[in-house]
């Protein structure tokens, strides 16, 4: 994370893929920025959705397509 963008983490950091070095620095910015609060916020409903669609997909799962037909 620069230290002169450190808004732009929010996605990274709700999807976890930030290193261990940069969630601190994330989490430290967290405490003073209430914008990349909601923007956390916002992406964990988008974390949620592509954790299900994940799990649609697992092998011997039907398609998603099939399974909202019945
Ligand atoms: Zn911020």
């Amino acid at each position: 994370m620069l230290a002169t963008e450190p808004h732009r983490d929010a996605g990274a950091y709700a999807l976890g893929v930030l290193g261990a070095a940069d969630t601190s620095r994330f989490e430290l910015h967290l405490v003073e920025c209430s914008a990349c609060v909601v923007q956390v916020r916002e992406f964990g409903g988008v974390v949620r959705h592509l954790a299900a669609y994940a799990r649609e997909l697992r092998p011997g799962s039907p398609p998603p397509s099939v399974r909202r037909r019945r």
